[in-house]
This record gives structure tokens, C-alpha cells and sequence, in this order.
């Protein structure tokens, strides 16, 4: 048995929602899975090598050192570093042979001398701050001012004008619409000036949304792990939740009415029954707020956490009769007989997102591949 937690990453699912994505897709139009933060949490590199097989067309990070990483082991895929890089960073997305996101002349400046000082061409993706008011110029003229500026450097190569969506997870369509205009009218005055420059925009729930959103790439990132970028159900969507999260019983203990179980005594018996004591807590990532509300499944039976997550365990009343064995398997996240537990009901009670829950299951926690299918 694995020791305390263990995820389980199915990859033939990761590879399903790949090909799911890819099937609606325009002729000629690019898959961009972002497997930034160490693959939402799902581990990048055993993911890094499913989507690349599962017909991924370039891959994005937030970080030179996530591209390096993913470089190790896809020698000849196109990379794509998205997030701010300090200086001390720029050589080592460089090296990783990644395109560059770019939005200030200084930085451009920078990425020129240091792609010339090692002799590479680096790609330059311009990024246009279309609403999202975060990473990106606002200006549409300086857009175009630095993508003269990679044009014409022989060490830079102008790959792309691109922007990201602030409200695309909506049902209100109005800001996503304004933004997708916006590239829209700035990529066609560019490509009058560049007709190569290609442009994209969608992440995840804009591609779902709005096909008019894809452009010449679209960015999944959350949509890749079978999540469901409107928080609701995957299957929605015809995705499938690769991740699952599993623990086991290592105690049952007989619990008479008025015992508590574990810091504050939060939860107490007011019946006679039976504790199970789980070693996984919010030092792997299960959070606290889940104290009293989260769920687990052993046996293919469904309980609420009974009393406060600690560090290393939770404890959940399994009632006088369930036949809970120590040893039993415990799953967090994902099914077990008929039931089934969503990130997107993990994050629920906690006021949060899918994506934190994935992202937030601490490195204490391996990180196992495997295949439920061949292909
Ligand atoms: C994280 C990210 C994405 C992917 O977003 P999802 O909502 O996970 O699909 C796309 N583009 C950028 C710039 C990002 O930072």
C-alpha cells in the first residue's frame, strides 16, 4: 500500500480531453494546453508527454523553469512561456528553445541581446491587455511598436499578438465579446502590416464558449484535466476528470455518544458508533475549510467529514454497522462504485474554484500516472 495519499492521474483521460478539444477546432487552427503550476497541480511531466502524443501543438507555461522542465522530455514541440520573466530568467526560456511573451520595450531590449548573445531566434508573442488589466499593454500602438520591433531583429521572430479573457467563465457574453473585438480589429490592422502574425485568445471556457474566441490558437488549460472551466460537470462538456485523490482507513475506533473527534472537538457522537481515522489532511492539500463539510467515499459509500481537518488526518463517522476496515480504501476526489466526488464539488463549500483544489494537493503527495486504456 502507497504511503498516507497518493493522486492518480489517468492519462488516457487527459489524452481523451485533448482530442475532445482538438475535434473543435477549425482546419489549421492550434491546440495549446497549459500545463503551468506543475500541471494544475496533476504533475507536469507525465503530462508534458500525454498531450504531446494526444496531438498538442505547442505547450504553455507561466515560467522559463516549467518550460525547461517540459523541454527534458519533448525534445521538438513548440513551447510557450506566458507569464513575466525576470531578467535572470530570460536565458533559460531561451535556452528551452520556448517563445517569449513580451509587453513592455525594455524587456523586448533585454530578450533581443540575450537571444543575439546566444545566437538563437527566439519567438515573440506580443500580448495585448484587452480587460483583463493584469499582464500586457493596453495600447494598441505599442502592440504594433514591439511587434515592428521582433520583426525586424534577426535574433526575434514575430510569432503571435495575443490577449486573455477576464469574464469568459460567464454567462454574460458583453466583456468577452469587447475583448475578442478588440484583438479582433488590432490583429487586422497588424496583419496588414505582418500577414503572418497569427492571434489567439481563448482559454478554456471562451474556447467552450465561442468558437468565434479561437483564432489561430486557443490556450486550454483547466478543460485539459477533464475540469469544468464553469465549475459545474465535466461531463458537460464530454470531458473526463483525470485526476482522482485516495487515502485509506488506518484506524475504526467505537465511539460513545459525547466523544469528539480531533482538535476543538467541533464534531461529537450523539449516538454510538464508529470513527475512522484517514491519514491525509490539509498538509497534502485537504483543505481545513473542509472540517465538518468535505466528503469521502470508502466502500463505494458516501461520508461527511465529522470534526476539524488537522495536518496529517481527518476522521469521518462511518456509523455503527458500515463495515469499514482499516486498510479500506478512501477516495477524496473522483469515484468509487456509483459514486463519485468532482473537484468542482470540492470547491464548493470552500468558496472556491476547481482549479485551486487540483493546484492545492500539496508535494507531499505523489503523483502517479497511469493508463486506463491503451491509445
Ligand atoms: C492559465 C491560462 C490559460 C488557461 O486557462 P484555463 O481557464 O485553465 O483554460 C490560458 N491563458 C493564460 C494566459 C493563462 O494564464
Amino acid at each position: 500500500m502507497y504511503e498516507r495519499a497518493e493522486a492518480r492521474i489517468d492519462l488516457a483521460s487527459l489524452r481523451h480531453n485533448c482530442r475532445e478539444l482538438k475535434s473543435r477546432l477549425g482546419e489549421g487552427v492550434e491546440l495549446c494546453p497549459v500545463l503551468k503550476a506543475d500541471a494544475y497541480g496533476h504533475g507536469a511531466l507525465h503530462c508534458v508527454s500525454a498531450v504531446a502524443e494526444a496531438g498538442a501543438d505547442r505547450i504553455a507555461f507561466a515560467t522559463a523553469s516549467e518550460a525547461a522542465l517540459a523541454r527534458s522530455v519533448v525534445p521538438d514541440i513548440p513551447l510557450l512561456v506566458l507569464g513575466a520573466l525576470a531578467p535572470g530568467e530570460v536565458e533559460m526560456a531561451i535556452s528551452a528553445g520556448a517563445d517569449v511573451s513580451v509587453w513592455e520595450p525594455g524587456f523586448i531590449a533585454t530578450l533581443a541581446d540575450q537571444a543575439a548573445a546566444s545566437g538563437l531566434v527566439v519567438g515573440v508573442h506580443v500580448k495585448y491587455d484587452t480587460g483583463m488589466g493584469r499582464l500586457g499593454t493596453t495600447d494598441p500602438e505599442m502592440v504594433l511598436e514591439l511587434a515592428r520591433t521582433a520583426d525586424a531583429h534577426p535574433n526575434l521572430r514575430l510569432a503571435a499578438i495575443w490577449t486573455h479573457f477576464a469574464t469568459a467563465d460567464e454567462a454574460d457574453s458583453n466583456f468577452r465579446d469587447l475583448q475578442r473585438n478588440r484583438l479582433a480589429e488590432l490583429g487586422e490592422r497588424a496583419r496588414r502590416e505582418f500577414p503572418g502574425v497569427k492571434l489567439h485568445a481563448a482559454n478554456s471556457a471562451a474556447m467552450i464558449a465561442d468558437p468565434a474566441c479561437h483564432f489561430d490558437m486557443v490556450r486550454p488549460g483547466v478543460a485539459i484535466y477533464g475540469l469544468d472551466p464553469f465549475g459545474n460537470d465535466p461531463a458537460d462538456h464530454n470531458l473526463k476528470p483525470a485526476l482522482s485523490l485516495h487515502s485509506w482507513v488506518a484506524s475504526v475506533k467505537d465511539f460513545e455518544p459525547g466523544m469528539s473527534a480531533g482538535y476543538g472537538r467541533t464534531w461529537q457522537a450523539d449516538h454510538q458508533t464508529r470513527v475512522a481515522a484517514i491519514p491525509v489532511g490539509y498538509g497534502d492539500g485537504v483543505r481545513r475549510g473542509l472540517s465538518n463539510k468535505g466528503e469521502v467515499l470508502i466502500g463505494g459509500n458516501r461520508y461527511r467529514i465529522s470534526g476539524t481537518v488537522s495536518m496529517d488526518n481527518i476522521t469521518v463517522d462511518v456509523g455503527p454497522d458500515s463495515g469499514v476496515r482499516v486498510g479500506d480504501e478512501v477516495t477524496l476526489i473522483g469515484t468509487q462504485g456509483g459514486e463519485t466526488i468532482l473537484a468542482e464539488q470540492v470547491a464548493r463549500p470552500l468558496g472556491t474554484i476547481n482549479y485551486e483544489v487540483t493546484c492545492g494537493i500539496s508535494p507531499r503527495v505523489p503523483r502517479v500516472g497511469r493508463d486506463s486504456e491503451s491509445g
